[in-house]
């Protein structure tokens, strides 16, 4: 390979975390999942309310299931740190909206992947599900949200869709839920469900 040029070898960039403002501090591997120990990158030390200069106090871990890798469900445990403003006393987390929504369960990256799984890979919901190391509800309910958001709510959906499939699938067997979805056949995006 003449022409490549490597980096150096860097978990935080291979994930793709860089990207969610994180940065991987330890790793925990185990045959059946990852765990990769995380720190929100930038500072947020300054009050919303008032604007002084908070402290930091102490710190909370959010669990966020990431995009597997290797088929191995890949789960980040953000360490959040906590402030408490030196003038009025408020008290916040560092911010991680880069990385997830807030009260997600799943990252940015992981609920990108399970949304292209569904969509573009067929997967079932159950398979995603597996893939995250997650319950199907919390898999479920994220694809769902999140396909509305990006694809629903988007009101220029339509624009540019020149042919329109319409698919019936059986989303969850054992409560025979069906969800139909229409789909636009040349961007593989879902535009419509229910
Ligand atoms: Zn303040």
């Amino acid at each position: 390979m003449p022409d490549a040029t490597f980096t150096c070898p860097d978990l935080t960039t291979f994930c793709r975390l860089d990207e969610l403002g994180l940065e991987v501090v330890g790793q925990r591997l185990d045959s059946d999942r990852a765990v990769l120990a995380c720190r929100v990158v930038a500072p947020d030390q300054w009050c919303r309310r008032c604007g002084c200069q908070g402290s930091a106090r102490d710190t909370v871990t959010r669990e966020l299931a990431h995009e597997p890798l290797g088929w191995r469900p890949t789960t980040l445990a953000v360490t959040v740190r906590r402030y408490r403003c030196s003038g009025c006393g408020h008290v916040w987390r560092q911010d991680t909206s880069n990385a997830a929504e807030p009260r997600a369960k799943l990252s940015r990256r992981g609920l990108r992947w399970a949304l292209e799984a569904i969509v573009v890979g067929h997967l079932t919901v159950a398979r995603v599900a597996e893939g995250l190391g997650v319950s199907w509800n919390t898999a479920n309910d994220a694809v769902l949200a999140e396909g509305k958001r990006m694809l629903i709510d988007d009101p220029s959906r339509f624009d540019a869709v020149t042919a329109i499939g319409v698919d019936e699938h059986v989303v969850r067997h054992e409560a025979l839920l069906f969800r139909m979805e229409v789909r636009d056949l040349h961007r593989l995006a879902v535009v419509a469900a229910g």
